[in-house]
């Protein structure tokens, strides 16, 4: 590990536009399990909470699970070292942006600036009605469903729920980032979603360097995966911050 350590700091200090690209393993850390895998979310929920048509067919029963998982549970959540040292290597120009696939918003509160959140942001709102964003923490979640203050429509998180489409900017800067980097450098996700996943294999068409970090190995390590660091991004974060600026 430590020799491909040592490679990958030198990779990302001679790159002119690294490109981070994240899922859910970043967050692991921080105490949000993923979706997928033993102790993931689907083992405890039924993802049809998320699905568009329940949600607006059933929408008392699928906002409390939703505010458990969302907001009681991911509200506590906490940015880990690997959040805050890739805002440090923004600070320092060593990071041209970040795509997240996540929606916990540990990114920006680590301290990253550029943020392309592929999936929406759980931190935000919609009304379906007038298309009015609120933040979560001016919506009383006392009262479930919670409902638009101006026509009444139950309000929806404002992330991607399957059956729905990605946002147009996101999906825009999130392709043209993969294009333009020199290094994609792709932690904590298993590249099983779609259209997402297809974000490192553009990043790799167009001649990127791929540096992967992930405790097991994903769709990406035998394809496109140049530099495979196994370990957990906690730790290989920790370890990089010192190869990086020390
Ligand atoms: P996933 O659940 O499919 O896979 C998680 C990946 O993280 C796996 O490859 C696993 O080996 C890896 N991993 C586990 N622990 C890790 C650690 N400590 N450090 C680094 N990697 C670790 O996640 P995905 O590929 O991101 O896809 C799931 C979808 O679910 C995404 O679209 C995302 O929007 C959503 N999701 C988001 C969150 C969040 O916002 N934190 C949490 C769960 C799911």
């Amino acid at each position: 590990m430590e020799k491909n350590l040592q490679k990958a700091a030198s990779l990302l200090l001679k790159s002119s536009h690294t490109v981070a690209f994240t899922g859910a393993g970043i967050s692991v850390e921080s105490g949000i399990p993923p979706f997928r895998g033993k102790d993931g979310l689907w083992s405890k929920y039924d993802p049809k909470v998320l699905e568009l048509d329940y949600f607006f067919h059933e929408p008392d029963v699928a906002w409390p699970k939703i505010k458990e998982i969302f907001y009681d549970f991911f509200g506590e959540a906490k940015p880990n070292v690997a959040h805050t040292v890739l805002a440090r290597m923004e600070r320092e120009k060593l990071l041209e942006c970040v795509v997240t696939q996540n929606i916990d918003n540990l990114h920006q509160a680590g301290g990253s600036k550029k943020v392309w959140e592929f999936h929406g942001n759980s931190q935000w709102l919609i009304c379906p009605g007038c298309k009015k964003k609120l933040h979560v923490d001016d919506v009383d979640l006392s009262q479930l469903p919670p409902r638009c203050v101006a026509d009444g429509e139950v309000l929806k998180p404002d992330f991607v729920f399957f059956g729905e489409g990605i946002p147009d900017a996101a999906y825009h800067h999130s392709f043209e980032q993969a294009s333009q980097c020199e290094v994609m450098l792709i932690v904590g996700t298993t590249g099983e979603v779609m259209p997402a996943s297809m974000i490192p294999f553009e990043a790799s068409k167009r001649g990127a360097t791929i540096i992967e970090i992930n405790p097991e190995p994903s769709c990406y390590t035998d394809k496109i995966t140049d530099l495979f660091i196994r370990g957990k991004a906690g730790v290989i974060f920790q370890a990089l911050e010192k190869l990086l600026f020390n």
